[in-house]
């Protein structure tokens, strides 16, 4: 069976989270690019989220904090379908208490072919995509053979 498409509207829905080291990095990267992140919809764990919205005045959508279920929250509306851009900035130098949650979200994203920054210079490359102004065909994995 060949797989579907997905056609989501001109605005998006881009996931946004940080782990601690790494949120100053994601609020200057959020500050440079407020006029785009204006016109999408935002989803974010609970203490990035909270912190777009008091330092910049984006209106976001707070999940749970990281650690207590928000990677899983992001995770399970991927695997949902409604998150179209991932930017997910977790921390190589730092070991996680829900690294287990971390992976599952960095798998969640690969498994449902949806872009995913983890970095400043490839969040950069996203988020200056013409294709983010436009209807993209994001191509949808028909995974209907491995059900029971
Ligand atoms: P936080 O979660 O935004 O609530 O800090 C991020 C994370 O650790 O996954």
């Amino acid at each position: 069976m060949p797989e579907s498409t997905l056609v989501p509207a001109a605005q998006k829905c881009i996931a946004l989270v940080a782990h601690d080291n790494k949120k100053s990095d994601l609020m200057e990267w959020a500050a440079f690019n407020l006029g785009v992140l204006q016109n999408n919809m935002l989803l974010a764990t609970g203490t990035t989220g909270r912190m777009l919205q008091r330092e910049l005045q984006l209106p976001v959508t707070c999940l749970l904090s990281g650690p207590l279920g928000g990677d899983m929250q992001v995770g399970a509306r991927i695997a949902e379908g409604s998150v179209d851009l991932l930017v997910f900035f977790w921390d190589p130098l730092e070991p996680q208490p829900h690294d287990p949650d971390v992976k599952a979200l960095l798998r969640m994203a690969v498994v449902w072919n949806i872009p995913m920054a983890c970095n400043r210079a490839t969040a950069d490359f996203l988020i200056s995509s013409p294709l983010l102004l436009s209807a993209y065909k994001r191509r949808v994995p028909d995974y209907s053979a491995r059900r029971p």
